[in-house]
């Protein structure tokens, strides 16, 4: 992609009430654009970021045996009235209709998947089944606020499962644990996995997995060597204590909810009279547990994660392009040819390239670009470095720069093989 052609363009100024540095990092970079306190339009580069994270998270849930598919946003008011949730969830939009009727509009799809579910298990050798979409919801929130960590609309996977049993919901339930864990690790984040309400562990119906960040809303004690946390608040072990899993002394942060897990039980099934017959014959509510990642929300937290002064600093599997290719002194023939051609070379390698073709832009600014966009591999060509036959190569995560020949830096970054690769933008 070429930055005289891109859709996305950066900016100097904070946007105005933005209270956290992913909304900033994310408008100034020209990853998003506010429609609404709490709406946002996912413009090219953190469209690509964001169908990264889904990825990652379409490939891990279709692993563990869920069947994506895709739920209406507009739903039925006489299933959430079925469930009694019309009047209990204070978030929920209701969409009224020209011709006098109401709608829901999606904040989760327990009230969609249950009837559907109810169709199509009829005996205990359906079970267990699990489905999940990744979809766009809604909360109407009273005051929408940090960013795309918390929009009135986002986008969220969610899977439900449904069993015969309580011992097989657990089976299941537990199993998802480390998926979710993976998924996180894969987008550049170790989380903890925190008890709703403290205690035992499997006497709890809800798991939440945090990221420890500074914009975070909850405080958790957590140990740093293993996934172990708690919510400081319901906390029975505080930093004094040793990690109950590993012995290791635990400590306290922020930290920020990026997702969780939840055992409904027969709550749903039992309002929608889901039942099964069970081996015995015997008639039984299904049993169902629900699964969410928010994956803008995720946008927002890797952000929090990797920044620094600079910009954003994205780890490889979710960067929006693999390399950022800066020309310096463009008006110059050779220097002009040599990007070329390194441009062509990688992308019909299938990296994924951001060019920084502006002869209207000083080095400067293109550098603190490179720096805000926070692209994992940045390659500068100048007068100078064509002087030594050679391109200036630095990581974002890396203060110093190397030099190196054209042909070593081929070999660098696309003889990597975890190059997050292959789906390349490229220009009209
Ligand atoms: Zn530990």
């Amino acid at each position: 992609m070429r930055v005289t052609r891109s859709f996305s363009k950066t900016r100097k100024e904070k946007p105005s009430g933005a209270t956290t540095i992913s909304h900033e990092l994310l408008v100034r970079g020209g990853f998003i654009d506010q429609e609404l306190a709490g709406v946002f339009t996912m413009l090219p580069y953190g469209w690509n970021v964001l169908t990264k994270i889904e990825q990652i998270v379409r490939e891990a849930m279709n692993k563990a045996g869920g069947q994506e598919l895709l739920m209406t946003n507009l739903q039925a008011k006489d299933h959430w009235e079925t469930t009694g949730r019309w009047k209990s969830i204070d978030v929920l939009f209701k969409v009224p209709s020209q011709h006098g009727r109401e709608y829901a509009l999606s904040p989760t799809a327990e009230d969609v998947i249950t009837p559907i579910a109810k169709e199509r298990i009829k005996s205990y050798r359906d079970l267990p089944l699990a489905a999940y979409q990744i979809q766009t919801k809604f909360r109407d929130e009273a005051r929408a606020k940090s960013g795309i960590i918390r929009g009135r609309e986002f986008r969220m996977k969610d899977l439900y499962s449904f069993h015969a049993d309580q011992a097989d919901l657990e089976r299941y339930y537990n199993s998802m644990i480390p998926v979710y864990l993976q998924v996180y690790k894969r987008c550049g984040i170790d989380a903890k996995v925190v008890e709703a309400s403290g205690g035992d562990f499997t006497k709890q119906n809800s798991i939440e997995f945090m990221a420890i960040s500074d914009a975070g809303e909850d405080t958790i004690v957590y140990c740093a060597e293993c996934t172990f946390a708690q919510n400081k608040e319901i906390a029975k072990l505080g930093e004094q204590h040793p990690c109950p899993d590993c012995a290791t002394q635990l400590k306290t942060a922020k930290a920020m909810e990026i997702g969780n897990i939840f055992k409904l039980g027969t709550k749903f099934s039992e309002a929608f009279g889901a039942t099964f017959v069970d081996a015995q014959g015997k008639q039984q509510p299904i049993i169902m547990a629900s699964y969410g990642i928010g994956t803008t929300r995720l946008v927002g937290a890797i952000i929090e994660v990797h920044h620094d002064e600079r910009g954003m600093i994205w780890p490889e599997s979710v960067a929006p392009f693999g390399v950022h290719l800066v020309g310096i002194n463009l008006d110059n023939d050779a220097v002009k040819k040599a990007c070329e051609q390194l441009y062509g070379s990688l992308e019909q390698a299938g990296v994924e390239v951001l060019f920084d073709d502006r002869e209207s832009a000083s080095a400067g600014e293109k550098l603190s670009d490179a720096d805000l966009i926070g692209i994992p591999h940045r390659v500068v060509i100048s007068k100078k470095t064509l002087a030594g036959d050679t391109v200036e190569y630095k990581k974002r995560s890396e203060s110093e720069p190397t030099m190196l020949s054209q042909a070593e830096l081929l070999k660098k970054i696309i003889g990597r093989g975890d190059y997050a690769g292959p789906r390349s933008q490229r220009d009209i």
